[in-house]
């Protein structure tokens, strides 16, 4: 069965036919089983002790200046209930719920049940997206909300130009070449950590453009047979990963630019040993790995020692 990758799946019903209807909004308001997502300073909002939770609002929690269609973005139906998400905009810390804090969300994603950090994800994505996008990038005017926070249009009557929320593609591949996955690091991470490759599409090429390019780039490692596997958002700030096998047409490694720090090949044997210590298992990058270690038939990467999660510290 395909396991949902962190940050995706269909918890929520976006209830896009609702974000232009006035009257369903005003009733959403009044009623009192809403809930908002609060960010601050890109971060959420977290229940302190034990495992961690994600916190809500109540509507009548938010300053009421700002309880009204631009501020409030609509997320959609969470269960039975409406939810929205806001920014709060003060540079200092903002009073918060007994037993919460505000916490960056690649520290505890990984930690929080998954839908939770899906809808914080969301929430995160869009509120990140607004912030850039302020004025209008034709002529400078401010832009105002629309469609319950999902489009952000320009005040300068001549002009009108409306910008929708913008995601940045990126593929992630394993390459294997039989009994071999091939594995990069940068230099900034964990000791020992390694990944699959992953870079971000650019202007004017396919993904399998993109899969082969970034490969020869990174490992100058030549790959065909690229097979698509699954995807991931990643909200950091407006990624979607593109998940990607592909197979080495040639094994010697060569690092070409600056982004790794090392790549090398590895064995099943080696993986089983803990010869490299491997990203969450909600990522999409474990799934791949782990996609290509099950193949071999011998053992299930989920089952063994040295897959276990780990907090990621940036
Ligand atoms: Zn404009």
């Amino acid at each position: 069965m395909q396991q949902r990758n962190i940050f995706a799946g269909p918890y929520l019903d976006r209830a896009g036919h609702l974000r232009q209807d006035p009257g369903w909004f005003a009733a959403a308001l009044a009623d009192e089983r809403s809930r908002a997502v609060p960010v601050w300073n890109s971060r959420n909002l977290i229940a302190e002790g034990g495992a961690p939770r994600a916190v809500y609002v109540e509507l009548s929690h938010i300053p009421p200046e700002r309880r009204n269609d631009t501020d409030l973005i609509l997320l959609g139906r969470y269960g039975d209930t409406n939810f929205f998400t806001y920014e709060i905009e003060s540079p200092d810390a903002p009073p918060l719920p007994a037993g919460s804090r505000f916490e960056d969300l690649r520290v505890v994603a990984a930690l929080l049940p998954i839908d939770e950090a899906g809808l914080l994800g969301y929430a995160r994505a869009i509120i990140s997206w607004r912030r850039r996008h302020r004025f209008c990038g034709l002529c400078g005017a401010r832009t105002v909300s629309a469609k319950s926070g999902h489009v952000l249009v320009c005040s300068e009557p001549s002009c009108r130009n409306e910008q929708f929320p913008r995601i940045d593609p990126a593929i992630i591949v394993l390459v294997s070449e039989g009994e071999r996955a091939l594995l990069g690091r940068q230099a900034s991470w964990p000791i020992g950590r390694y990944s699959t490759i992953a870079g971000f599409v650019e202007p004017g090429e396919s993904l399998e453009d993109a899969v082969r390019r970034e490969v020869l780039e990174e490992t100058g490692i030549e790959v065909d047979r690229i097979e698509y596997h699954s995807s991931q958002p990643w909200p950091f700030p407006a990624s979607l990963m593109l998940g990607f096998t592909a197979h080495a047409l040639t094994t010697e490694v060569r690092l070409h630019d600056q982004e790794l720090e090392d790549a090398r090949w590895f064995t099943r044997a080696d993986i089983a040993a803990n010869g490299a210590l491997l990203p969450p298992r909600q990522s999409i990058s474990f799934r791949l790995i782990e996609h290509w270690f099950d193949a071999g038939g011998e053992a299930r990467l989920r089952d063994m020692q040295g897959s276990a999660p780990w907090p990621q510290s940036r």
